[in-house]
């Protein structure tokens, strides 16, 4: 989501002169108006959000009309499952989390939180019902327990130590000299990415938000802190809806569902077992990412040889 990011880099240099003020991630974006294109509707109401299930009903949707990125795509996450998108690079995955964050409106059909079209309800209530995983997090330049805290603001210490035990990171955390209280971001510790993707996921914890969209890393972490990142991905999306756009198929192993996403359109569909059975595109993406893992572990074993 290079757009997304882009904006957050920047945000994150000038977010020190403005957090007075400021609750949530995704309100930033609305005070900087930084995807200025989408208003609320006259009328807008706020989102009734109940258990968080999503329907995209024959989505269409395209940046320039020349060019269609989505076509008739419609699917179900029923509340508290997982459904995973996979599919080659460009084909619409990223898109597909922008159009539930609603930074852009379909061209047609509907997208449904609960029963509610989002394109009728405050994009404020949208967003604060929506957790977002992303694969660069930006960390303010505060402490420890800032960063983690900003999920939930009122929060207590405890708490903040509870998400971050559930997202594996508190012991990283207690290797700091300060603990909690160490400074990171730009102008602090560097964390590696591994480790600020864990705390941005005990910040999501915190938040709790009915609603999780997971954009994973596609950069080869090492097997441990990618083991480690899995199990606090695990932890957040236990009993949430949740919609991962996967890279690395072995995360998906356990959705309910998994759409095989290609030129905006659904290739395949069915759990991991159903499509390994139709020996199509996924199955394919499989075995060659399979090859792959097995030629960067031989490389390894003989790395550690020399
Ligand atoms: P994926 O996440 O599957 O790699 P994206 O959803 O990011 O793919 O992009 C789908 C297609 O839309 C790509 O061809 C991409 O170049 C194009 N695209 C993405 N963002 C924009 C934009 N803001 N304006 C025009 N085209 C875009
Ligand atoms: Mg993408």
């Amino acid at each position: 989501m290079i757009q997304l990011y882009m904006p957050l880099n920047f945000i994150g240099s000038v977010y020190r002169d403005i957090k007075q003020g400021l609750i949530d991630v995704e309100e930033m974006f609305s005070l900087l108006e930084v995807e200025a294109d989408i208003k609320d509707r006259p009328g807008a109401v706020p989102l009734r959000t109940a258990k968080g299930e999503i329907i995209f009903e024959h989505v269409d949707f395209a940046y320039d009309k020349e060019r269609p990125i989505l076509r008739d795509l419609s699917f179900r996450v029923p509340s508290g499952k997982t459904v995973a998108i996979v599919g080659p690079s460009g084909a619409g995955k990223s898109t597909i989390s922008r159009l539930l964050f609603r930074f852009y409106d379909v061209s047609a059909g509907r997208i449904l939180v609960d029963g509610q079209d989002i394109a009728g309800v405050t994009q404020k209530t949208l967003r604060a019902a929506i957790g977002m995983v992303p694969q660069d997090t930006v960390l303010f330049n505060d402490t420890v327990r800032y960063n983690i805290r900003y999920g939930r603001p009122e929060a207590s210490d405890e708490e903040v130590e509870d998400a971050a035990r559930l997202a594996q990171v508190h012991s990283f955390v207690m290797t700091l000299p300060k603990g909690y209280e160490a400074l990171v971001g730009e102008r602090g510790l560097k964390l590696s990415g591994g480790e600020k993707q864990r705390v941005s996921i005990a910040r999501t914890i915190l938040k709790s938000p009915p609603i999780l969209i997971l954009d994973e890393a596609t950069s080869a972490l090492d097997s441990m802190t990618e083991r480690e990142i899995q199990t606090a991905l695990g932890q957040v999306s236990r009993n949430r809806t949740t919609l991962v756009i996967a890279h690395r198929l072995t995360t998906v192993v356990e959705a309910d569902e998994i759409i095989v996403l290609e030129h905006g359109g659904i290739a395949e569909r069915g759990t991991h077992g159903e499509l390994l059975k139709q020996r199509g595109l996924y199955a394919a993406m499989w075995n060659r990412q399979r090859e792959a893992d097995e030629a960067r572990r031989k490389l390894a074993d003989i790395e550690h040889e020399e």
